[in-house]
């Protein structure tokens, strides 16, 4: 017998990879310049040069036994040492790299947070729409994912509705800024009122309400959108952060998790983290990418192309008479969709060859997400055929 979960996570795709298999098989039928995807996040621009000469010159210098060896379980001190400094100087933000724990990308600094914090009856609130995974990674650990539902207007946090959801078994609240799939950034004004209620009900309930803010967006952001340090406003929070997204890495899976060093027993917090890494097996964080990761830590590919194909995009289907909130990061746009159920709305933009994802899968039905780390030739190309699907409907 085998574990009913595991089989269906092993079996059943997630919508966005299905519809990227599906744009791969169209592709070759049709052409791939006649496929429109917009599924899936994977970063459309190289890393920085540096990246590939910190590679190389590692590579080619180093003993190649220590390259490719274990490190210790929390990343290199070296690596971990270069990382705090780097934060150190950007953000203010007091760590040293005791603070820092690298993992395999942001999903597994996730993971190690929701087992390593989780006791029988613990809850995780989650703010809608939000990155699937969560589900995965909270009810995988154990624990019961609150879902708070999607404040439409602007994506913002509803403190009603968030005040509402805590209880004594809320274990932590997890926040996404700049958000996928909204791109939603939560302000200065945001986290701080964010910190003041969990302040309150951390003392109320007299255990930590852990803020876990998951940040692999941090640095793609416009018109001058800024990611605040969220530790400098709330002592007991964990950064998960990832350079999957900042420096075009995501197949390399090299991420961190911060706990900040104000955290109440900050040490033995830090301790069952790393435990929890211990116990799901990660072992170490890739040993090449700790070492590229820390040199390259300040840089971010180039993100002018995200700017231009978010400004091509919101023109283009704001005149087509598409409703979207303005995005201040990510390289998604979440436009409401033509009609109430935006399965069908992606299932019918699908006969125009035109891959977006449904809102649903993310809890906010009605949208649908657009991921626009795209080349922008495919932009141009897809305005005329969003045109025709908007058509459709008014006909
Ligand atoms: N969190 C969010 C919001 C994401 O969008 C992603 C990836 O798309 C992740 C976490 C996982 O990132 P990583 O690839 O670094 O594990």
């Amino acid at each position: 017998m085998l574990p009913e979960r595991m089989t269906a996570l092993g079996t059943a795709r997630s919508v966005i990879r299905e519809l990227f298999e599906f744009g791969k098989e169209r592709a070759a039928v049709v052409g791939p310049e006649n496929v429109f995807d917009f599924s899936i996040g994977n970063p459309s621009v190289p890393p920085p040069p540096q990246v590939n000469e910190a590679a190389i010159r590692i590579l080619s210098t180093q003993d190649p036994v220590l390259t490719h060896g274990y490190t210790s379980a929390g990343g290199d001190a070296n690596a971990r040492a270069l990382l705090a400094g780097s934060l150190n100087r950007r953000f203010g933000a007091g760590l040293t790299g005791d603070d820092l724990y690298l993992t395999v990308g942001a999903a597994a600094a996730l993971c190690c947070c929701f087992h390593g914090l989780t006791c029988p009856g613990d809850e995780f609130v989650v703010f809608a729409p939000y990155f699937p995974e969560y589900q995965v990674f909270i009810e995988g650990a154990g624990a019961k994912m609150v879902l708070i539902p999607a404040e439409v207007e602007g994506f913002q946090i509803s403190f009603d509705a968030l005040e509402a959801a805590l209880t004594p078994c809320t274990k932590g609240v997890v926040v996404n800024s700049p958000n996928n799939p909204s791109g939603c950034v939560y302000s200065r004004e945001t986290i701080q009122r964010l910190a003041g209620l969990l302040s309150r009900k951390s003392e109320e309930y007299g255990h930590p309400i852990y803020l876990i803010t998951d940040e692999p967006y941090r640095e793609i952001v416009y018109d001058g959108a800024k990611a605040p340090w969220v530790p400098h406003f709330y002592d007991n929070t964990i950064v998960c952060y990832s350079y999957s997204k900042s420096l075009s890495l995501p197949g390399e899976r090299i991420g961190y998790l911060a706990v900040s060093p104000k955290a109440w027993e900050h040490k033995l917090v830090y301790a069952a983290l790393a435990g929890a890494g211990r116990s799901l097996g990660y072992v170490n964080a890739p040993a090449l990418f700790q070492q590229v990761a820390a040199e390259c830590a300040a840089l971010t590919s180039d993100l002018s192309v995200y700017a231009e194909n978010r400004r091509l995009l919101l023109e283009g289907l704001r005149k087509l008479g598409f409703r979207c909130v303005t995005p201040g990061g990510t390289f998604y746009l979440f436009p409401q969709s033509l009609e109430a159920d935006d399965v069908a709305f992606c299932q019918r933009a699908k006969d125009y060859d035109l891959l977006l994802v449904p809102g649903s899968g993310f809890g906010c039905p009605g949208h649908f997400r657009l991921s626009y780390c795209v080349p922008t030739e495919r932009i141009r190309r897809a305005l005329p055929v969003f045109a025709k699907l908007a058509e459709r409907y008014r006909a």
